[in-house]
Formats: structure tokens, C-alpha cells, sequence
């Protein structure tokens, strides 16, 4: 189920303002320390159709906003 939802990108969506579906693009709207927020919009009118979070393991972050992950090994460079 969860590797459904993470393969998951919405390519079209209803709009209540254009009144049909309509292509969408993702934007990155924040990065958080547990994912990514991302939001769709309408390519036609711009409006905000839906959200979603991807928590991947975002790797860059966490290396660096939690520094006791490596201290167990890596010391050795001091
Ligand atoms: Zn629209």
C-alpha cells in the first residue's frame, strides 16, 4: 500500500474553478525535517488543487541536523 501511494503522482485533478479536470504541477511548497510538502496546481488558472507529503529519507537533512548518527565511527578524522 505504501509503495502505491509513494509512486502515486496526480497528473490530472478536478478544479472547481475551470469546472474540469485539469493538468496539474507539483510545486514544493516546504521541505520539513520528516518530508517534503508538495502542492498541485491548476496549469490553467493556478489554483491550489490538492497537498501531499512525501517523507522520504531525505538524507541530506538528516545528516545534518542529527550529528550524533555518525560519531560512533568517523572519529578517527579528528
Ligand atoms: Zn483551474
Amino acid at each position: 500500500m505504501n509503495r502505491q501511494f509513494g509512486a502515486f503522482t496526480a497528473s490530472e485533478l478536478y478544479c472547481p474553478k475551470c469546472k474540469r479536470a485539469q493538468p496539474v504541477r507539483e510545486k514544493l511548497l516546504l521541505v520539513l525535517p520528516s518530508g517534503e510538502l508538495y502542492e498541485f496546481l491548476c496549469t490553467g488558472c493556478g489554483a491550489s488543487l490538492a497537498k501531499r507529503t512525501v517523507s522520504g529519507p531525505a538524507t541530506k537533512v538528516a545528516a545534518s541536523a542529527s550529528p550524533r548518527t555518525g560519531v560512533g565511527r568517523g572519529r578517527l578524522l579528528n
